[in-house]
């Protein structure tokens, strides 16, 4: 009979558990708020425990995180807004109290991609860019079959952008005000225009300027990466007709330089369920 593993999503505001099989095939799931690390974890391991025997684990996480395997701090988290997860470390976490667990830690946009690139939109290839645009803004990158991490890992939403000549807003960055993330993030249109972005009507000037500066910052990545595809996400790329604004905004932009960037501009395709699928496999490769 083949292993049982485990799959974790830490998410901002929810949580999902779940087990599944070497395949990355999801057996069942269970979602819940996330709260502090040692109740929020002990729900998860209750769960595990009550379904199977633990030998496997894949975490796919909000950041800043440590994901490099190779350092002593291993699944630790940064400075992160969320206070109650700062300095605690997953892998510290899960050795003490799932005894010989093997455990493997992306960041959520990571396993997102990696569930993409196994089943999803960018099935079957190697070059691939998957950007969320939600709450914040955040990257995956693949490259030539690699995941990219570098020190830490990408952290492409805080890339500086062009500003829209019509634009005064100061920026959402807490950090640096108008980054990617701090002009182009749910809440930056938020504060911009009054209104949560899922209200904002289909014809609001909104669009037009946030279609702007997602082509802007797509642009900048296809400059650096030359990926085969770009999925973009998130609860933002949601709004009708965005998907088709950016893109045509990618082939203006490109001026005939790249070819058809617009071309290579899609929507994910497992939606919700992409970070835990993505836990999964990494689990199942642990
Ligand atoms: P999170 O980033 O917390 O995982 P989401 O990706 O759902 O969550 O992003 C939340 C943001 O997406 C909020 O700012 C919300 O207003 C915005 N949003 C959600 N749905 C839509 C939609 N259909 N159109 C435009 N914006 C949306
Ligand atoms: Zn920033």
């Amino acid at each position: 009979m083949s292993e049982v593993i485990a799959a974790l999503e830490l998410g901002g505001t929810k949580t999902v558990v779940a087990l599944g099989n070497e395949a990355g095939n999801l057996l069942e799931e269970f979602r819940f708020p996330t709260t502090t690390p040692e109740e929020t974890l002990g729900i998860a391991m209750d769960w595990w425990r009550a379904r199977a025997d633990i030998h496997r684990l894949g975490i796919a996480s909000f950041g800043p995180i440590r994901i490099d395997a190779t350092r002593e701090d291993y699944g630790t988290f940064l400075t992160t807004p969320k206070q109650a997860w700062q300095g605690f470390s997953l892998t510290e976490f899960f050795h003490r109290h799932l005894c010989g667990v093997k455990v493997k830690i992306a960041t959520d946009v990571q396993a997102a991609l990696l569930a993409e690139m196994d089943r999803g939109a960018a099935l079957g290839l190697q070059d691939v860019l998957y950007v969320t645009v939600g709450t914040g803004v955040g990257a995956g990158i693949c490259s030539h079959g690699n995941l990219i991490k570098g020190t830490l890992h990408p952290e492409m939403g805080h890339l500086m952008v062009r500003r829209h000549p019509d634009d005064s807003f100061v920026g959402a960055c807490p950090y640096h005000r108008d980054c990617w993330e701090g002009l182009a993030s749910g809440p930056a249109l938020e504060q911009r225009w009054g209104a949560p972005a899922h209200e904002l009507p289909e014809h609001h000037d909104a669009w037009e300027m946030e279609a702007y500066y997602l082509a802007h910052g797509l642009y900048a990545a296809c400059a650096m990466l030359s990926p085969e595809r770009l999925i973009m996400g998130g609860g933002v790329s949601q709004a009708p007709g965005l998907h088709a604004k950016v893109a045509s905004l990618l082939d203006v932009y490109s001026a005939g330089y790249f070819e058809a960037l617009g071309k290579r501009l899609v929507a994910p395709l497992l939606g919700q369920q992409a970070g835990i699928i993505g836990a999964l496999l990494l689990g199942a490769k642990s």
